[in-house]
């Protein structure tokens, strides 16, 4: 529909001459899949989109081995909303799961849900966690209560503890591996390099049959920690150091594929739940030339950097603009691992497989993407349009902190704005008086999801919403 289809014709062009595969519209063979899932990195931190001061040679290598998603976007750019998104394949708001859960939370992913990995297992693959779980982190709501046969990690945020910079309420920080605490406040310098050789083993032990890892790594999430190997290695900091580790972790998890000849057997994605906590300054990454960060409706908080790659089915070097979500993920998963959908509920996500592909005119399947922050529906996206709705958000006008501590965001509002995301990505320019028929348009379609999921700014009760699990409630399958 746009510029897209011109880099995936000349993608696929380039794969047909070399005849290194075909896109049929048959799916292939069910892949093994590797979900690598980084914490508050943001648009501007892989060198592919254009990071400074540091290299990320694996992460590049996904681009010019895959295809480089530049519009992909998460529901809500805050941590638990944005997994609980990635893992039901529904907006965050469909299944009740909002915010960051800290350790009093006495909620989590509701036992009705079906996860990706309980789909994934439904066609006999082995599953595992390793890193940030942060949908509940009660027993019943643990990763192996959800689909996942194996989970080493944090249960929520690193910075959760008792060393948090601004708050001492936080009690100590668990590691866990299966359902048993085995540390407590771990040596966080070792999280990045500890869950990627788990991930590393768990290939290796698997290799003979399906598997789906995902990788969660808690990094670049403050407090930054680094491992030896990495420490002082980059011009632009600790920051600079940490990303170098996860693009470390990508290598370690492509170069065992290829050891053990999975590679045309194994569909690799990485992307990131959030963009950038700037209010950590030298601390925090970049959303690059878009607006704001984490904890906001602007695309530096939603849109994320995302690559895939399977060699022979996805052509290399493919850029794909359209807007898709990491809802996506789990319908098309699904669609190519032959897993059936539950039918006795919506699913918000739709089959991106086509884009992936890169077939031949194929367009975003979403009339409309929808963001929400909590509860109120602050932005929408259709197209190369992308309509706010007025609310409040969160700004920096002294720019962020320094070794660790924060700075104080100041809260301002932006009224019903209207931003051409094709010639202003930045969402700089409001043109909504020139475009009074877009902006109807737009509202008219937000009007469904409030119906549908509801708006607490316009004090409306989504009709389609379910409920978080909440710990003592009785539920079934
Ligand atoms: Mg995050």
């Amino acid at each position: 529909m746009r510029k897209t289809n011109l880099h995936l014709f000349l993608a696929i062009a380039t794969l047909a001459a070399g005849g290194a595969g075909t896109f049929a519209d048959e799916p292939p063979a069910p892949p093994n899949i590797v979900l690598i899932f980084a914490d508050d990195l943001g648009y501007g931190d892989v060198g592919c989109y254009g990071a400074k001061g540091y290299h990320t040679p694996h992460l590049d290598r996904l681009a010019k081995e895959g295809v480089r998603f530049t519009d992909f976007y998460v529901a809500q750019a805050v941590c638990s909303a944005s997994r609980a998104a990635l893992l039901t394949g529904c907006y965050s708001n469909r299944v009740s799961i909002l915010g960051a859960l800290g350790p009093k939370a006495r909620h989590g992913i509701n036992d009705r849900e079906t996860t990706l990995a309980e789909l994934l297992k439904t066609r006999g693959y082995a599953t595992a966690i390793y890193g940030k779980w942060h949908l509940g982190h009660h027993p019943r709501f643990l990763p192996t209560r959800h689909g996942f046969d194996e989970y080493f990690g944090l249960p929520y945020s690193n910075d959760m503890w008792p060393k948090h910079p601004e708050t001492k309420e936080f009690p100590d920080l668990p590691l866990i591996e299966g359902e048993k605490t085995i540390a407590l406040n771990p040596d966080q310098s070792q999280l990045s390099t500890r869950y990627a050789e788990h991930a590393v083993s768990f290939i290796e032990r698997h290799q003979d049959q399906p598997f789906f890892v995902y990788l969660a790594h808690s990094m670049p999430h403050v407090p930054l920690f680094v491992s030896d190997k990495f420490r002082g290695k980059t011009p632009r900091g600790t920051f600079g150091d940490v990303i170098e580790e996860i693009d470390w972790s990508v290598g370690r998890v492509l170069e065992t594929l290829e050891r053990l000849g999975l590679d045309e057997r194994t569909l690799v994605i990485f992307t990131s739940d959030n963009g950038p906590w700037l209010s950590y300054g030298d601390h925090a990454g970049s959303a690059g030339a878009l607006r704001e960060g984490k904890g906001t409706s602007f695309e530096g908080g939603v849109r994320e950097p995302c690559l895939m790659r399977w060699p022979g089915k996805i052509a290399a070097g493919a850029v794909c603009h359209e807007p898709v979500m990491t809802i996506d993920l789990l319908p098309t998963l699904a669609k190519l691992a032959g897993a059936d959908l539950p039918e006795d509920r919506t699913i918000d996500g739709l089959d991106i497989w086509p884009l992936m592909a890169g077939q031949p005119g194929a367009t975003s399947p979403h009339e409309a993407l929808f963001f929400y922050w909590g509860g109120e529906l602050q932005a929408i996206r259709s197209g190369r349009w992308k309509l706010h709705f007025p609310h409040a958000y969160r700004t920096l006008s002294n720019g962020g902190g320094h070794g660790g501590m924060p700075a104080k965001y100041e809260q301002r509002r932006i009224e019903l704005s209207l931003f051409d995301l094709d010639a202003d990505p930045g969402e700089r320019q409001d043109i909504a008086a020139e475009h009074p028929d877009v902006v109807a348009r737009l509202k008219s379609l937000a009007e469904r999801a409030r119906d549908d999921l509801g708006d607490t700014a316009a004090g409306r009760k989504g009709k389609n919403v379910r409920p978080a699990g909440q710990l003592g409630a009785v539920e079934e399958k």
